[in-house]
């Protein structure tokens, strides 16, 4: 699915070669690709709109990771986005079936897919959380359509309400309530009656039925395929019925995608299931991680990103390691390590990577250096100068009270870091002295 607007995306971040900072031109110039290849996908011009803007402001002069070209860097800043919009706060799988009998309401217009995914839901409860499923249609206009679905429930092994002749749907709804409590039944689904169009009468029926089951869930089926018209049907649907969720049918097709964004980023509402065929068991839960990497069909790249960004950690690590080398080891490096450890969530990470560190990190745990002093040690280098940061040596009674006065400390609190300092630096010194066999003899290696 959604081939049109990978490809277009896709060409748009093969032109994006060169490495360095993502600059404005070549962003602006990627993002109004962008921003067509999106309209082109039947994504609505107010949430395409937004889309760029947000991406924009992420990716202007976003330092380029090494070995990843901008382009594939835009492409994770695009994904990201994607993602963010496409997320819910629920778990879209998870329907709420608790008090039994569980009434599930199924809204949708005719040949959506409703009877299709009332049959795969009720399977899907049936066999993945053992649930008693009772299934009934209340398309009291079209017997086909209640044909069809006593036929999936025998197919499926999912009891259906007998159809009785001459029942309006709201007292198809509330035999199908008693039928389902006698009957201890953990869920009952009501598959409502489609039209081509929404119509007053159309709303009304589901409406009445609304009241009268008082549904755990009100799914509204669309689909997927219909593009900018399934977003209008859902804002109508949830407008008059109210709908706790979408499920997004025919996502089997290589349809234009662009429904499920502006889906969700218009409608506020989360897309739950989406429907992949025919089959009784062609239906998943909405992942949207799944469909951004879908709809950019870049999912390697993304990784890769991830990937280099990791690597360019280590490379920074690496570069500092040649530095103290040298025996070079200011306050700056100091501060480095500190944040880069609170970054890592305390004493792990680096310290472990740096030769020597682990009789230290050993002494430092002893002492009970925790986050807090961590904190604290950062405060006092940022309240010192830059020249005295780049020569602690520097620091008489003075600078001292200033600097500790400056960080809301002590100046024996100021002296602990000096010493701490101290001491790693000569240590670096005596590592970097022994030099590659040195730091390996030193790392049992
Ligand atoms: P209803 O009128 O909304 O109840 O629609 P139906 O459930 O009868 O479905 C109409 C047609 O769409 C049937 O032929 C289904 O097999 C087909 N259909 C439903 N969901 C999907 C899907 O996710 N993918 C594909 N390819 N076909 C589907």
């Amino acid at each position: 699915m959604f081939e049109n607007l990978s490809d277009r995306l896709s060409g748009v971040f093969d032109r994006l070669t060169k490495q360095g900072a993502l600059s404005d031109d070549d962003v602006k110039a990627a993002l109004r690709e962008v921003r067509v290849a999106l309209l082109e996908a039947d994504v609505s011009l107010p949430v395409a709109r937004d889309f760029v803007a947000a991406v924009q402001e992420k990716a202007t002069g976003q330092s380029v990771t090494r070995s990843v070209t901008p382009g594939q860097q835009v492409v994770k800043i695009v994904h990201d986005e994607l993602v963010h919009i496409l997320k819910g706060d629920t778990d879209p799988g998870v329907l709420k079936i608790d008090n039994p009998p569980a009434p599930i309401l199924m809204v949708g217009l005719q040949g959506s897919g409703k009877t299709t995914t009332t049959a795969k839901l009720a399977k899907r409860l049936k066999d993945r959380e053992g649930k008693r499923v009772l299934m009934a249609s209340l398309d009291t206009n079209r017997p086909a359509a209640m044909e069809q679905l006593a036929i999936l429930g025998a197919q499926i092994g999912v009891d259906t309400l007998p159809i009785v002749k001459g029942e309006d749907p709201v007292q198809i709804a509330r035999r199908a309530k008693t039928q389902a409590s006698l009957g201890g039944y953990d869920v009952y689904m009501l598959d409502t009656a489609g039209r081509l169009h929404i119509d007053e009468e159309l709303i009304a029926q589901a409406a009445a039925v609304r009241d009268v089951a008082n549904p755990r869930e009100t799914l509204l089926v669309v689909d997927g395929l219909t593009g900018q018209d399934a977003v209008n049907v859902a804002t109508e649907f949830d407008d008059k019925i109210g709908v706790t969720g979408v499920v997004l049918t025919r996502m089997d097709g290589d349809g234009r995608g662009g429904a499920a964004l502006s889906m969700r980023a218009i409608t506020g509402k989360p897309i739950r299931f989406v429907g992949l065929g025919e089959k009784m068991d062609a239906i998943e839960t909405f992942e949207p991680e799944r469909i951004a990497g879908r709809i950019l069909g870049m999912g390697d790249i993304v990784a890769l990103v991830e990937k280099a960004q990791e690597t360019f950690e280590a490379e920074q690590a690496e570069r500092m390691m040649k530095r103290f080398q040298k025996g070079l080891f200011n306050m700056n490096d100091l501060k480095g390590q500190l944040d880069q450890m609170l970054k890592m969530g305390g004493m792990e990470g680096i310290m472990g990577m740096l030769p020597g560190m682990g009789k230290m990190k050993a002494q430092m745990n002893e002492s009970g250096f925790d986050d807090k002093i961590l904190r604290q040690q950062i405060a006092l280098i940022d309240s010192m100068t830059k020249k005295e940061r780049a020569n602690p040596q520097i620091l008489q009674a003075s600078r001292k009270k200033r600097i500790a006065a400056g960080a809301g400390m002590d100046v024996a609190d100021l002296n602990k870091l000096l010493k701490m300092h101290r001491q790693m630096a000569d240590m670096m010194k005596k590592v970097g002295k022994m030099g590659k066999k040195g730091m390996m003899r030193q790392l049992g290696g």
